[in-house]
């Protein structure tokens, strides 16, 4: 009797440790799975922002995609996903298709401009190993350039940060902790440097406890970020932003906008036809996309309701982790000929954020974090990933928490 085949769309947290789990949980000949992947490597998203700034090797955030997966039990294919025809059961890559009983969308994020005129085509975005090392050579060269000019431009060290969530203050963080450094290595006085943090919502860290907020803020100020709050980008050009606030316009020059403001489920998921809101399927309990029976959706491209506010859970690693082994346990009950899925119900341990080396703020469970505490944490929740993924080995070799 054949195999059923399960294909599994991006090797991100979602889609990998669905793999490295049906690795460890399956018995031999019980499904066929095959694993795609634009790159060979697995990266870590949630850290970006520092090879992004140039405070971290991009190499630290890769992980061989060969070095978690069982080639024995998994097949990997390198090849990037144009679409997914599910009335034929059936994907299509750049390089050929693939067949399948069941799919599992893990294809991650794209950045979400809301319309912004200018900004898709004139700001970097953080989202793959590909797009940060652009931008950290970018503000390299920017700072490189600088003394080079006969007439000095202010626009090549003003960086514009648009989004002052998550995302947008873990890279002014780490920008805070690079610019004296790329000061000190292109001789520049670094009060000719501007790192402004622009953010549409009346605070930064919109929804984040006001305390942390606080902490953050003043912590980021002190080591010279500006924030502008209330403000937003109404639009971005070749030669910088237009701010608008209270209706008042202010134009900043700047050949460096790094655009962290909001993220989108993949476009390839909308275009295949799925139902979408902002590019996310709104999974069924058991993390089925509605009205398909084989069709699974982790991470980023799965929209999922908090039954409590009746909003929509932010999209998180972590959340696409555990999504991960109730993804992996089903598709089990399915090949096993089991109907009665399980529900899938995330449990939020808390969230921490990087101020730059050292420092961070956080929620776990009730207790507020702090300093180098809460950074302590964040690596702690990073070495635990790194468990999960591939055992004591990987932390060891990929971990931020040197034992020796
Ligand atoms: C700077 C930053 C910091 C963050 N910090 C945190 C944090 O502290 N905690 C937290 O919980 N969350 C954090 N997040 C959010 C978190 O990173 C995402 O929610 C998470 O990465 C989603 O996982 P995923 O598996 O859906 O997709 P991803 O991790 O984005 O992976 C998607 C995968 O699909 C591949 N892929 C994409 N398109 C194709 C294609 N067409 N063909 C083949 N392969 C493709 C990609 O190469 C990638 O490997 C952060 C995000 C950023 C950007």
């Amino acid at each position: 009797m054949n195999k059923p085949k399960i294909v599994i769309l991006g090797a991100g947290y979602g889609g990998i440790m669905t793999a490295v789990r049906l690795q460890k949980q399956m018995g031999g000949n019980e499904a066929e799975v095959i694993l795609v992947n634009k790159h060979n490597y697995h990266y870590q998203t949630t850290w970006l922002h520092e090879p992004a700034a140039g405070t971290l090797h991009h190499d630290r955030t890769r992980i061989l995609i060969k070095d978690v997966i069982n080639e024995n039990k998994i097949t990997f294919v390198q090849d990037t996903v144009v679409e997914i025809k599910h009335e034929e059961q059936k994907v299509i890559l750049e390089n050929g298709e693939l067949a399948y009983d069941y799919l599992v969308v893990a294809l991650g994020f794209e950045p979400e401009t809301f319309g912004i005129e200018g900004l898709r085509e004139n700001a970097f975005s953080i989202r793959s190993v590909d797009s940060v090392r652009k931008i950290r050579e970018h503000i390299e060269y920017e700072f490189a350039s600088y003394n080079n000019d006969v007439e000095k431009k202010p626009e090549r060290l003003t960086i514009i940060v648009g989004g002052a969530g998550f995302t947008g203050i873990e890279f002014v963080g780490e920008l805070a902790d690079r610019v004296p450094e790329l000061c000190k290595e292109f001789d520049i006085d670094p009060k000719e440097v501007r790192v402004i943090n622009v953010e549409a919502a009346p605070t930064v860290l919109p929804g984040f406890d006001p305390e942390l907020v606080e902490y953050a803020q003043n912590l980021l100020e002190r080591k010279g970020i500006e924030f502008k709050i209330g403000t937003m980008i109404k639009k971005c050009t070749e030669e910088g932003v237009i701010l608008s606030k209270d209706d008042v316009e202010e134009e900043i020059k700047s050949n460096t906008v790094v655009w962290t403001g909001g993220v989108r489920g993949n476009s390839i998921v909308e275009n295949s036809g799925f139902e979408t809101m902002r590019g996310r399927i709104k999974v069924e309990k058991d993390l089925r996309a509605p009205g398909f029976e084989n069709v699974f959706v982790v991470g980023d491209c799965a929209l999922l309701i908090n039954e409590e506010n009746d909003r929509p859970y932010p999209p998180t690693a972590q959340i696409a982790i555990q999504q991960a082994y109730t993804c992996t346990n089903n598709l089990l009950k399915l090949v096993r000929g089991n109907e009665e899925l399980e529900t899938f119900k995330p449990e939020i341990k808390g969230t921490v954020a990087s101020l730059g080396e050292g420092e961070a703020i956080g929620t776990v469970g009730t207790k507020k974090l702090y300093g180098s505490t809460a950074s302590m944490m964040k690596k702690l929740i990073d070495n635990r990933y790194l468990f999960l993924l591939g055992g004591p080995r990987l932390v060891l070799k990929k971990g931020k928490l040197k034992l020796f």
